[in-house]
């Protein structure tokens, strides 16, 4: 019997097992994917407070930083944020999940890769495609979007179309400004939601879009057009994938009996912009502690997991109550408009705002962690 089985090895879940495992849990990780990093499914912009807590140079994961975001808000308007102190950082998120997975066994976890789990008997009992069976006493659900244990034990894990952001990315080698990200809003390259341009250095980029879901539009097409538009042709595409990521109300339950869900599984993403690399992160480590403390009786209920994380889910259920409401072109355009314009003008006072305001809330978030350690 193990003490945890986490499922899913990407962000959340090689964050979990391998704090469990630190602190003496006997965990057991499944991942379906032989390299699940390879190639990340991802633009990989994180806020720089985050790379600092993954000491990202000590692993010798290159980042790029950002200085500058440049936004078209389709084309009725351009602006142009300047970072001060707190930069965003385009890392190697390949390299990132890699030491992850390494990590976590090194520290005693026992890693299932290239296995998939394809049932949950509750309350323990994990079978794989191999028709191994692992038992645990607690479960973390880490398998992203699918949500593959909550669907076994009667959770809600349908998204409406408009609940999931579809994406599409390419690698792309051409000329790029190091340190600008280029994101277009809405018409004509990605109705109701971003294009991006994440440059890795002066050649290299991801170069993707992500719209809600639910329309009936030609991903490939608006990509090609948007790679047009930004590299005038002269550009070579080295790979694209698909990928969806949830743009959801969280979970109502991030813990239901002995299971508990983190990142993309307990829809963590930001619903207005997708990004979930720091949530995923967060969630992963809080419930890796969490289960092994509850584990060892240092505390009497897995639900402290919920309550450490009810400031994040405060916050996410307010952007998504916002987000549904940008049903029309009109009031996608006006609404990010006052968005934007609110960023410009508090930027015009105090240059870098809203970054050193996301590093201040960021902090307060991984300083928690520390309690746990
Ligand atoms: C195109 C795109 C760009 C993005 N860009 C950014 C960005 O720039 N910044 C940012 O912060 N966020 C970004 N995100 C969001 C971010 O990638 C996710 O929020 C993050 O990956 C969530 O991590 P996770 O570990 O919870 O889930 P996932 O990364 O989805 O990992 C789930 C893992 O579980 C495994 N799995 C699933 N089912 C099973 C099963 N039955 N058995 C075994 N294993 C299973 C999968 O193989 C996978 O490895 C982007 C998302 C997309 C789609």
């Amino acid at each position: 019997m193990y003490d945890i089985i986490v499922v899913g090895g990407n962000l959340s879940g090689a964050s979990a097992a391998s704090v469990a495992a630190e602190k003496g849990a006997k965990c057991a990780l499944i991942e379906r994917h032989q390299k699940p990093y390879s190639p990340a499914h991802c633009g990989e912009g994180i806020p720089d407070v985050v790379g600092d807590f993954l000491k990202l140079d000590e692993i010798g994961c290159l980042t790029n930083p950002i200085e500058i975001i440049n936004i078209n808000l389709s084309t009725i308007k351009e602006y142009t944020f300047k970072l001060k102190k707190h930069k965003i950082i385009i890392i190697d998120r390949n390299k990132l999940e890699k030491h992850l997975l390494e990590k976590a066994e090194q520290n005693g976890a026992e890693l299932f890769i290239g296995k998939t789990v394809k049932d949950f008997k509750p309350p323990d009992e994990v079978l794989l495609d191999n028709n191994e069976s692992l038992k645990g006493k607690i479960i973390i659900d880490a398998s992203g979007i699918a949500c593959h244990i909550g669907s076994k034990i009667g959770i809600d894990t349908k998204l409406k179309p408009e609940d999931v952001g579809v994406c599409i990315q390419s690698r792309i080698k051409g000329s790029f400004v190091r340190n600008t990200v280029k994101l277009w809003y809405h018409k004509p390259y990605a109705p109701f939601g971003y294009a991006w341009v994440f440059p890795i250095n002066n050649t290299l980029a991801n170069v993707g879009l992500g719209i809600t879901g639910g329309q009936k539009l030609d991903m490939q097409e608006l990509l090609d057009k948007y790679i047009q538009y930004e590299t005038k042709g002269d550009c070579e595409i080295l790979h694209t994938f698909r990928s969806c990521v949830p743009s959801a109300y969280p979970l109502i339950e991030l813990v239901k009996d002995n299971v508990m869900f983190v990142g993309d599984s307990a829809r963590l993403a930001n619903s207005a912009t997708g990004a979930g690399i720091l949530n995923a992160i967060i969630s992963g480590n809080l419930a890796g502690c969490i289960a092994t403390k509850y584990l060892k009786g240092g505390i009497n209920t897995l639900d402290t997991y919920t309550l450490e994380m009810k400031r994040i889910l405060k916050r996410l259920k307010k952007t998504y109550n916002r987000k549904i409401k940008l049903t029309t072109d009109e009031k996608f355009l006006t609404g990010y408009k006052k968005a934007f314009s609110l960023l410009s003008f508090a930027n015009s006072i105090s240059p870098g705002f809203f970054q050193n305001y996301v590093a201040k809330r960021v902090e307060k978030e991984l300083i928690k962690l520390e309690k746990y350690k």
